[in-house]
C-alpha cells in the first residue's frame, strides 16, 4: 500500500549511488514502512545537471503546452487519491479524511498554477523619449531549489512544484525524509503525464548537507523553504551570500480573539475544530485563544469537553478524529511546553500527556491561567495545545495578540462589522494574499 521509495533524477527513479538509506516510521505505530534512499554528492550533481539541461527545455515550451502537462499531472493525482491519501496518512498520521481533503487540494494547486502560468503578463510603462516604449516581460528565473517539511506533505510539494513549472523553471525539490511517500507519488503524477526529463528532480539526504550543496551551486537561481524559523534564517543567509532569491513560508503563533457578542459555545467547537485539525501541526493553526472575561467560562468548558471527548486513534481508521503527532520530537516539545506552562502555574484543563505508549500519541490538551511568560503563549506550539485566556478590554487584547514577531495568521470572532473592521486594522498579521484573505474570511 506505501510508495516505493526512491529518488528521480532526470527523468529516471533511481537509488543513491553510495547505498545511504533511512528508516521512514509509521508514526501511529512507530514501524518501518520502507528504507528512503539518500543522495550522494554525484547523485546532486546529476540532479544538477539535469536540472541546467530541462530549464532550457522547458523554458522554450510554451505556457499553453506547460499548462496542458500540469493539468494532466492534476488529473492523475485525482484518479489516484484515495491511494495517495493512504500513503499520507501511513507516513504523516493525519486522519483519512484531512489527507483526502489535503490530495485534493494537491490536485487543485497544480490545475490553478497551470492557468496562471498561462497569465504571466508583462506591462508597457511610458517612456521618457516620445519613440521609447519601456516593456516589462515576466521570464522563468531558472532552475530553483524547494525544501518541504512533513506536516502537509502533499499541498507544500505541490506549491512549490507547481509554482516552478508553470512559470517554466525546473526545481530539484528536497521533500522531508519523514514523509516522502506522497511527494514521490506527486512526482510520479508529472512522470506519467509527459513532463520532459530534467524539468523536475527529486533528492533526499541530510537536510543540511543537501541545502548546503545546491544553494552554493551556482547552477540555482532561486530557492524556496517552507518549515521552521531557524532553519529558515539559515537558508537565507546562504541564498543571500549567492545573491539568489528566496521565498520561506516559516512560523506562526496565531491569536484567536472572541469577542463578548458571540455565542462561545458556537465559537469553542469551530476554534477546537481548527485547533486540533493535523494533530496542531499547522503554520496557521489557531494556538493563542482570548476570549472577552463574559464568555471566557463556557468557551473554556466547551472547548474542553470536546478535547476530552476526541477520539485517537491510527488516522487509517474511519473512527479517528485526531492521529499521532508526526514524529518523536514533538512528542518532547508538547511535554516541554505543558511541564513549563504547569510550573508557571497553569492548570491542565484537559489532556496534557501522551497517549498510550505505541506510535507518538499525545492528548487534546487545554491549558487555562496561562501566564504570559510561560513558552506556550511565546514559541510556536505546533501540536495540540490550547492556552485559553481571559480579557477585559479591545486595547488590551490587541496589545497581547501583537504581542509576538509572527504574523502568519489572525482570527478574531464577533457579530459586529464595527469591531471587525477595528481588528483588521489593528491587528498585524498576514504574510501573504492568501493568509490575510483567511484572516478576513474568519472575521
Ligand atoms: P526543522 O526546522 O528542523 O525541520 C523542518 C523541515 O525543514 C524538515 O522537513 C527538515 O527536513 C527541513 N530542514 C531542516 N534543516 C534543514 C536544512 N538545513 N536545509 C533544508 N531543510 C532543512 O524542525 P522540525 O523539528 O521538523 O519542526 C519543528 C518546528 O518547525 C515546528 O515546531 C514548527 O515551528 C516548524 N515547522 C513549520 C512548518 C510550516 O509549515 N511553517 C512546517 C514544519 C515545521
Amino acid at each position: 500500500m506505501y510508495e516505493t521509495l526512491a529518488m528521480y533524477i532526470d527523468g529516471q527513479w533511481c537509488q543513491g549511488s553510495e547505498g545511504r538509506t533511512e528508516d521512514v516510521l509509521n508514526p501511529a505505530t512507530g514501524a518501518s514502512l520502507g528504507r528512503l534512499p539518500h543522495a550522494s554528492r554525484s547523485d546532486l550533481d546529476r540532479a544538477l545537471e539535469a536540472a541546467r539541461k530541462g530549464f532550457k527545455v522547458w523554458r522554450s515550451t510554451n505556457a499553453y503546452e506547460r499548462a496542458k502537462v500540469m493539468r494532466k499531472a492534476a488529473d492523475l493525482i485525482r484518479q489516484r487519491q484515495e491511494h495517495i491519501s493512504q500513503i499520507l496518512t501511513l507516513e504523516e498520521g493525519k486522519v483519512i479524511a484531512e489527507a483526502r481533503l489535503e490530495v485534493g487540494t494537491t490536485a487543485d494547486i497544480i490545475e490553478w498554477m497551470a492557468e496562471e502560468g498561462r497569465r504571466a503578463y508583462g506591462r508597457i510603462i511610458p517612456g521618457r523619449a516620445p519613440n521609447v516604449r519601456q516593456m516589462a516581460i515576466k521570464e522563468p528565473i531558472g532552475a530553483c531549489a524547494a525544501f518541504t517539511p512533513w506536516n502537509f506533505p502533499g499541498i507544500t510539494p505541490a506549491r512549490k512544484v507547481a509554482g516552478a513549472i508553470a512559470a517554466g523553471c525546473s526545481l530539484i525539490i528536497k521533500a522531508s525524509e519523514e514523509t516522502p511517500g506522497t511527494c514521490i507519488a506527486i512526482v510520479r503524477a508529472f512522470h506519467d503525464a509527459g513532463l520532459p526529463a530534467g524539468v523536475l528532480n527529486l533528492v533526499f539526504g541530510m537536510p543540511n548537507d543537501i541545502s548546503t550543496y545546491l544553494i552554493g551551486s551556482p547552477t540555482i537561481r532561486k530557492i524556496s523553504f517552507t518549515g521552521s524559523i531557524p532553519v529558515g534564517k539559515h537558508l537565507a543567509k546562504m541564498a543571500a551570500d549567492g545573491m539568489k532569491k528566496a521565498t520561506m513560508e516559516l512560523g506562526g503563533h496565531s491569536p484567536v480573539i472572541v469577542f463578548d457578542d458571540v455565542d462561545p459555545v458556537k465559537v469553542a467547537d469551530m476554534a477546537a475544530a481548527g485547533k486540533y485539525r493535523n494533530a496542531g501541526q499547522v503554520c496557521i493553526a489557531p494556538t493563542r485563544f482570548f476570549v472577552h472575561e463574559s464568555n471566557y467560562k463556557k468557551f473554556a468548558e466547551r472547548f474542553t469537553e470536546i478535547a476530552k471527548g476526541m477520539k485517537l486513534g491510527n488516522g487509517l481508521e474511519a473512527s479517528s478524529q485526531m492521529g499521532p503527532l508526526a514524529n518523536a520530537r514533538r512528542i518532547g516539545a508538547m511535554e516541554n511546553f505543558v511541564g513549563d506552562a504547569k510550573a508557571k502555574g497553569a492548570k491542565i484543563a484537559a489532556g496534557g500527556e501522551r497517549h498510550g505508549n505505541e506510535g507518538y500519541f499525545f492528548r487534546p490538551t487545554v491549558l487555562t491561567d496561562v501566564p504570559p511568560d510561560a513558552k506556550v503563549l511565546n514559541d510556536e506550539p505546533f501540536g495540540p495545545v490550547a492556552p485559553i485566556m481571559p480579557f477585559k478590554t479591545f486595547d488590551e487584547v490587541i496589545e497581547r495578540a501583537n504581542a509576538l514577531p509572527f504574523g502568519l495568521a489572525a482570527y478574531a470572532f464577533t457579530n459586529s462589522t464595527k469591531t471587525a473592521t477595528a481588528v483588521a486594522n489593528e491587528i498585524e498579521s498576514g504574510r501573504s494574499e492568501e493568509h490575510t484573505s483567511e484572516l478576513q474570511s474568519r472575521l
